[in-house]
Formats: C-alpha cells, sequence, structure tokens
C-alpha cells in the first residue's frame, strides 16, 4: 500500500524519541541495608540520603528501576509474595516523598537450585526486559550498585555504571576497573550522574 511509506518514518521517529533515561538501582546494600536475605519491611532500613536522592533524580526525569537478585526465592526462604509485599512497602514509603520507584525487577534464580538464567547479575537481563518493556534509553541511563555484578551487568546492557561504598562496596572497590566511577552512597553517586550530564550539556565541557 502506498500510504505505508510515508507512514512509517513519523512512527519510528516518534518511538526514538520516546526513549526514557533511566537509573537501575541495586536493592540491598544501595537503597538499603544489607541484612541477607532481607524479606520483611520491618527489617527495612533506608541508607542514609536515599530516598532524598530518588526524589532528585526523579526531579531530573529519570525513570528509577530497581533490579535486584532475590537468590533467597530459589533457595526457598521466603516467597515471591513476600518480595512483592515488601516492595509495595517501600514504595508505599517513598511515594510519599515523591521519591517511588517505577519499578522492581527482581531474579528469583540461583544457578545451584534452578540452574542458569539470562537475569541474575552480573548478566544484564533485567536490565534489557526493563529497556524493552518500559522504552528505555540504555545508552543514557546508569546503573549503580555495591558489587561488581551490579557494574558488569550496567556495563553489558550499555549503560554506565557506579559503584557506592555501602553494603559490599568498599571490597568491590579493590577490584574493579579504573574506568567505574566510585562513589560514597547513593546521593554521592546521583551527584556524580546529574554533574556528568550537566558537563556534557554545557558549551564547551568534556
Ligand atoms: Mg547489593
Ligand atoms: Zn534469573
Amino acid at each position: 500500500m502506498s500510504g505505508d511509506a510515508f507512514a512509517s518514518p513519523p512512527e519510528q521517529f516518534q518511538r526514538e524519541t520516546a526513549l526514557v533515561k533511566a537509573i537501575f538501582l541495586d536493592r540491598d546494600g544501595t537503597l538499603n541495608k544489607e541484612t541477607g536475605y532481607l524479606h520483611n519491611w520491618t527489617d527495612w532500613r533506608w541508607l542514609p540520603g536515599v530516598p532524598e536522592a530518588l526524589a532528585l533524580l526523579r526531579r531530573h526525569g529519570y525513570k528509577l528501576v530497581a533490579v535486584t537478585n532475590q537468590s533467597g526465592l530459589a533457595r526457598g526462604l521466603y516467597s515471591p509474595e513476600a518480595v512483592t509485599r515488601l516492595h509495595q512497602e517501600a514504595n508505599r514509603h517513598l511515594a510519599s516523598r515523591k521519591a517511588a520507584l517505577d519499578a522492581f525487577y527482581y531474579c528469583p534464580h540461583h544457578p545451584d537450585f534452578t540452574g542458569p538464567c539470562d537475569c541474575r547479575k552480573p548478566k544484564p537481563g533485567m536490565l534489557l526486559r526493563a529497556a524493552t518493556e518500559m522504552d528505555l534509553d540504555r545508552a543514557r541511563s546508569w546503573m549503580v550498585g555495591d558489587k561488581i555484578s551490579d557494574v558488569e551487568a550496567g556495563l553489558a546492557a550499555g549503560c554506565r555504571a557506579v559503584l557506592v561504598r555501602t553494603g559490599y562496596g568498599r571490597e568491590a572497590e579493590k577490584c574493579l576497573p579504573a574506568f567505574v566511577h566510585v562513589a560514597d552512597d547513593l546521593p554521592a553517586a546521583a551527584a556524580h550522574i546529574l554533574r556528568h550530564e550537566a558537563g556534557k550539556n554545557g558549551a564547551g565541557a568534556r
């Protein structure tokens, strides 16, 4: 049909420009205190400044997407419903501070119990799935986490990455590639990301 030749380019253009930037966030040790197989809201402790940093990133137009390995599911330590409830509680708390996350993705697998999967970090499966489902621009997106596996998942997905020194970060920092930025915590990571963006937008900046 002759109309198609004229109809398709604008649609394609529209889709490309609709892509949004995102911050992919590890959960334990990045957003909240790492306690090991956390699954009760009563045990959840925000790391200092996290809700405020999330609100700041939101105001700058970033979608916020948690990507968390939850091998406790593969180990039968808690149920998927418990994970969902925990994330709902966390987000209810964040929403009251204008800092709600747009999505939570979790990997329920562990190779020893469920065999290999493509979503357990350092694999980029959760980030790739979120990018497809949420129309995210991976090249303008960042992964922030406290482990090398977080950094690797982010880089494998075509994002930039920041390691935070909270959680396991101080240990992980010792074997981190030199080109990856290290920040003390999520607020410092957010500041780095926004500085980087301002530098790119500013005339004459790097
Ligand atoms: Mg972590
Ligand atoms: Zn998985």
